[in-house]
């Protein structure tokens, strides 16, 4: 699929997902989480800056937050688009879509796992992501500030970054949909329309896409730092948790565009070899991330620095 395409396609399976009726209250909660989300981008967003252009990129690291968001995204951008046309004369057919690849950054920062590497390649590809990937510098990692003022040199164009933080990540409870950076920061607009997401927002929309989710969440992964501070969440340990239940039973039976005899399998990525070997090391079984819905404990996984 080209940039249209996937576009194209996300529009049709946002607008799925918001065309359910009378199931769970996360899916109805979703779907508002949704319809907040789409004016963000539509009449507060896009009105500004436009997506067709390189004034907004995206912030994307294979995660599961900055994945909903960049489904969501590009949805929006089709619709954009449609919208575009209406003011025009021609028929649809004789308008190309203007963008090849999207616009979208990754900070190499800390020793990540394979499988997460190996997911941003393939997804860069299934999005059609035109991804930057932060420089090393001298052999050290830049910092994050450090990496977006070199991004900003290199695409001088860009006047906002789209980011997949929520309001349940440290530090973010007074964050606002739009604002400027801090002062220690380079200089641009952040873009968050994910922040009023709930755990269980992203969980039931990703499982009900059916697009690839990044294997290391199926390793019971709830959030995914580096190598060296980040295990799988102990309340997911199947010693610990008893009889599981599932709250996403349906959006994982009905999931978008699922072939048949597909009804119980997660479109998960897999796991690379080295993450495997790394994970024999914890301890016990656990149940996949899309388990947990309660945010608080979204982190427990994370080894805390002294
Ligand atoms: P995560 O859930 O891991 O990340 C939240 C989102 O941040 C992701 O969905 C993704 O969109 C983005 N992100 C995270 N890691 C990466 C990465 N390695 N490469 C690319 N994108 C990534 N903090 C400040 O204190 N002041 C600022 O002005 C400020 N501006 C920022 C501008 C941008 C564009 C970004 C991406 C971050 C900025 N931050 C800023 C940091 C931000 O508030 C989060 O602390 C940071 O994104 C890490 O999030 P997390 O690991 O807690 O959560
Ligand atoms: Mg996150
Ligand atoms: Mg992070």
């Amino acid at each position: 699929m080209d940039l249209g395409q996937i576009s194209e396609y996300c529009y049709n399976l946002t607008n799925s997902y918001l065309e359910i009726t009378n199931q769970s209250q996360v899916i109805a909660d979703t779907q508002d989480a949704i319809r907040l989300t789409k004016r963000y981008f539509l009449q507060d967003i896009f009105p500004r800056w436009s997506p067709l252009s390189s004034e907004i990129s995206f912030s994307y690291n294979g995660g599961k937050d900055c994945q909903v968001l960049l489904l969501l995204y590009l949805g929006c951008i089709w619709e954009f688009f449609l919208n575009s046309l209406q003011d025009t004369q021609y028929d649809r057919q004789y308008h190309k879509y203007p963008l090849r690849s999207l616009p979208t950054v990754f900070i190499d920062q800390e020793e990540t796992f394979a499988t997460m590497e190996d997911f941003v390649a393939s997804t860069s590809e299934r999005y059609c992501l035109s991804l930057y990937e932060s420089l090393r510098g001298d052999g050290r990692k830049l910092s994050m500030p450090e990496a977006f003022e070199l991004y900003l040199k290199s695409h001088s164009e860009t006047k906002a970054i789209v980011i997949g933080i929520r309001y349940t990540d440290p530090y973010a409870a007074d964050l606002k949909t739009i604002q400027p950076t801090d002062a220690d920061w380079p200089d641009f607009l952040r873009l968050q329309p994910l922040l009023h997401w709930k755990l269980s927002n992203i969980w039931s929309f990703l499982l009900f896409s059916n697009e690839p989710i990044c294997g290391i969440y199926g390793m019971g992964f709830t959030s995914v730092g580096s190598i060296k501070n980040t295990l799988p969440n102990p309340h997911l340990n199947v010693d610990r948790t008893g009889k599981p239940s599932l709250l996403f039973q349906w959006e994982i039976a009905h999931a978008f565009g699922k072939a048949e005899g597909q009804h119980d399998q997660v479109n998960v990525s897999k796991v690379s070899r080295k993450d495997l070997a790394l994970l024999k090391g914890s301890n016990g079984k656990y149940l996949p991330g899309w388990y947990l819905t309660d945010d608080s404990l979204e982190r427990a996984g994370r080894i805390k620095s002294c």
